[in-house]
């Protein structure tokens, strides 16, 4: 077990390594450098969830989100490729038939097949109603998918999609994800394309972009859950352990080091105004990491989903805050652009519009609370 341990302690210094050197050509140019994904798909630890009968490493969240954490503070593009990748193996866990498991769990593990989630629509994007992708069922009982996903990571480098379709009719009181939808797992060979040229601000090496479903067939058995389950899946997702609030932190922990190497190698060490910036910074960095690592060690009970969302708005709103003001120690220096830290900057604010923005979140916990 030890031996194992360390082999991945080196497997995954071996990655950071090589996705330093890629990160910021991956920003300049606004796509993911082919090397960083061979290097991520070679780690072995796409695989850190699947069971060891299915070739993976067999971990546990707090693993995973260490894993994700480590990343995002190298490449926070790599680091939502990886995750989504994740939640997708945890969903198969979770809700996948034995055939799904024995299909799909080996190739996902060995990093041969990459996963994304497809569930934002333009004009169905952070509440996911009203879903213009849709399923119509055939007198042989296949079903016909046809439709647009925008803002999928990974959108063209998947081979596996989890998508989420309306397989119903909505009612006035249908809320975000509701029984009407089904999450379908689709493969890229049944007629999926990829627009990925979004140009987007920040995570710019993410591949975040369309996918088309080119009326794909497929089957029941490529439901995950049941049919009308999305809310269910959901909900599972929201306490597995998983949470983009590790990327945040990632992000924050790298941004805080290099405000404390600057501090430290340009003689400023003994500045009162410094170390009372640092000690802030610090302090809400340890905030954050108490309350995601929380959520992976899956403390908290039956509020266990509530404070995975909160983990998510806590820590992408304090990373934005931490990259601010470790600009604000660094100096000028800092806000040129492809410096590490503008790149984080930008790549930060992308976490508060997703899984899903932080508002909708808010809103979703708030009316928890309420009811
Ligand atoms: C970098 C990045 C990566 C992403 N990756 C993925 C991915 O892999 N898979 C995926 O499915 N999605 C992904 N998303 C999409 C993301 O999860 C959100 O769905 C999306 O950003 C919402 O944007 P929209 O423009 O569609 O917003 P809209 O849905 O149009 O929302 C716009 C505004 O309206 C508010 N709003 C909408 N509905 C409600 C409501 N019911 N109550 C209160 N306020 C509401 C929102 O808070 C928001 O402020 C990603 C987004 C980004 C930025």
């Amino acid at each position: 077990m030890g031996a194992a341990v360390q082999s991945v302690r080196l497997e995954l210094a071996a990655l950071l390594e090589q996705l330093e050197q890629y990160a910021s050509a991956a920003d300049e140019y606004g796509a993911p450098q082919k090397e960083a994904l061979a290097a991520l798909r070679r780690s072995g630890l796409l695989g850190s969830l699947v069971p060891s009968e299915y070739g993976g490493l067999g971990q546990n969240a707090l693993f995973a989100s260490r894993f994700i954490e480590a990343i995002a503070g190298v490449d926070p593009s790599i680091a939502i490729i990886a995750f989504q990748h994740l939640s997708v193996v945890s969903r198969i866990l979770e809700w996948g038939s034995a055939a799904q498991r024995q299909q799909y769990l080996p190739k996902l593990a060995d990093g041969r097949w990459l996963a994304a989630s497809a569930w934002s629509e333009t004009g169905a994007g952070a509440n996911k109603q009203n879903l213009s992708t849709k399923a119509v069922q055939l007198d042989d009982g296949q079903w016909l998918i046809e439709g647009t996903k925008s803002f999928t990571t990974g959108a063209g480098l998947a081979d596996l999609y989890l998508v989420l379709v309306q397989t119903g009719t909505n009612d006035e009181q249908s809320t975000y994800g509701n029984s009407s939808q089904t999450f379908f797992l689709i493969e890229t060979t049944q007629g999926i394309t990829a627009d990925a040229d979004t140009n987007l601000a920040g995570m710019r090496g993410s591949s975040t972009g369309f996918i088309h479903l080119n009326k794909c067939l497929v089957s029941s058995e490529q439901f995950i859950g049941s049919l009308g389950g999305a809310p269910t899946v959901i909900n599972g997702i929201r306490s597995c352990g998983l949470t983009l609030g590790a990327v945040s932190l990632g992000i924050s922990q790298a941004a805080y080091e290099l405000a404390l190497e600057h501090v430290r190698s340009k003689g400023l060490k003994n500045s009162p105004l410094l170390q009372s910036a640092l000690s802030e910074l610090h302090l809400s960095l340890e905030a954050v990491r108490a309350l995601v690592d929380k959520v992976a060690s899956k403390e908290g009970g039956e509020h266990l989903a509530k404070i995975a969302y909160q983990s998510k708005i806590f820590a992408s709103e304090a990373s934005e805050k931490i990259c601010r003001e470790a600009q604000q120690i660094i100096g000028g220096s800092s806000y040129v652009r492809g410096r590490k830290l503008e790149r984080l900057l930008r790549d930060a604010r992308a976490v508060s519009l997703m899984g899903p923005v932080n508002r909708l979140a808010k809103e979703i916990i708030g009316k928890e609370l309420v009811s």
